[in-house]
């Protein structure tokens, strides 16, 4: 894994990029009702909203086919992810008196690892199973691999950095067979850019009583990563246990909730921004095939390919030319992962790419 934005000897003037193409962020802003609702909001900034906040739930409750309790709303989704690494991996410091075991966090490996990383940081073990050959979660592996000292299972989906998707149903029928044993947490950060019609909706199975817990975060098709809005679909036992490790529900102000819920609300943008998303991947997916590179097809808004030079020269030499990318090496082999701009910053990448790589 190389970060090399967060390492370059002289840190780039993010602003001054000519395209940020490097966190996945929505390119179109934030929606117009979004904005309204946000000004809207600082009117009463004086006061704590907690009717606003019961409506923000009482909405995604509704959608998701579950009741208010069991959302946790949060200031972005990571907190979720953090919470959740430090609570499943409690009792598994082998020097602690009271561990119940090694504590395992089952996953795969070319994925995200903000919560992989947290949890291990706390003591936990983590084994990440290979992915299958076309860049996917391998369900049954995992499965496989399950026993008593595994804590958590971690699938995002679709997956960060591959941009690949598993199945609806093979997700649910893995959630099925694995959630009565172990809790799966389901990392679904980038669920609103696949197509609505072919989504899981694993929302059913936390109201059907299963240890499922969703992630979910407006930072990425609501253009949210600023404000800060996330939040959990989980057991209300569950949402219990990792308040301990949150700063409570009100972290989130009156501004992002109201903005949120006319964001939520508004289908059309989410629409329009899935839109051009679609587009702009296509566009560049397509160039890059054309000069031979293997581009994993994504159902996010970034793609991820192997490029042919070092990562380290790769990214310096595109930053240098104002385009803002990350880079991943997997098995000694170097990738790029750009996020999906617009048309433009997606023309702009192509020239620059085309001028780094020769
Ligand atoms: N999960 C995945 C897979 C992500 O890629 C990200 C951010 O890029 C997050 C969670 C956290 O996002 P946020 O804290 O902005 O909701």
């Amino acid at each position: 894994f190389v970060n090399e934005f967060a390492t370059l000897a002289t840190p780039p003037d993010l602003p001054k990029l000519r395209a940020r193409l490097l966190a996945n962020e929505n390119p179109l802003g934030i929606a117009p009702s979004a904005k309204e609702a946000l000004v809207k909001a600082a009117e009463i900034g004086n006061r704590y909203c907690w009717m606003e906040f019961a409506q923000l739930k009482q909405l995604i409750a509704t959608d998701e086919g579950v009741k208010p309790e069991n959302i946790m709303v949060t200031p972005g989704s990571s907190d979720v992810l953090m919470a959740a690494a430090a609570h499943y991996a409690k009792n598994s410091d082998q020097t602690r008196p009271d561990r119940t075991g090694p504590g395992i966090i089952l996953t795969s490996a070319m994925t995200y690892d903000d919560l992989l990383e947290r949890a291990s940081d706390f003591g936990a073990k983590i084994e990440a199973v290979p992915m299958t050959k076309d860049y996917k979660y391998d369900l049954n592996a995992i499965q496989a691999k399950l026993t008593p000292d595994v804590k958590l299972v971690y699938i995002v989906n679709p997956n960060n950095p591959t941009g690949t998707v598993v199945p609806a149903a093979d997700l649910e029928a893995f959630c099925r067979a694995v959630a009565p044993k172990v809790p799966v947490f389901i990392d679904e950060a980038y669920i609103d850019f696949y197509e609505p019609a072919e989504r899981p909706r694993l929302g059913k199975l936390v109201s059907e009583g299963l240890n499922v817990i969703l992630a979910r975060t407006f930072s990425k098709i609501h253009g949210f990563a600023g404000l800060r809005l996330g939040y959990a679909v989980a057991q209300p036992d569950t949402l219990k246990s990792l308040r301990q490790y949150t700063n409570g529900e009100f972290a989130v102000g009156v501004t992002t909730i109201m903005a949120g819920i006319a964001s939520y609300k508004d289908k059309d943008w989410q629409n329009h921004c899935r839109a051009e998303n679609a587009k702009a991947r296509t566009y560049t997916t397509k160039a890059l095939a054309d000069m031979g590179y293997e581009v994993i097809p994504s159902s996010a808004n970034f793609i991820l390919f192997p490029i042919r030079m070092k990562a380290k020269s790769f990214s310096n030499q595109m930053f240098a030319n104002g385009i803002g990318i990350q880079t991943r090496e997997f098995n000694g082999q170097p990738y790029c992962r750009v996020s999906v701009g617009t048309m433009d910053e997606m023309a702009m990448f192509m020239d620059t790419f085309k001028k780094v790589v020769g």
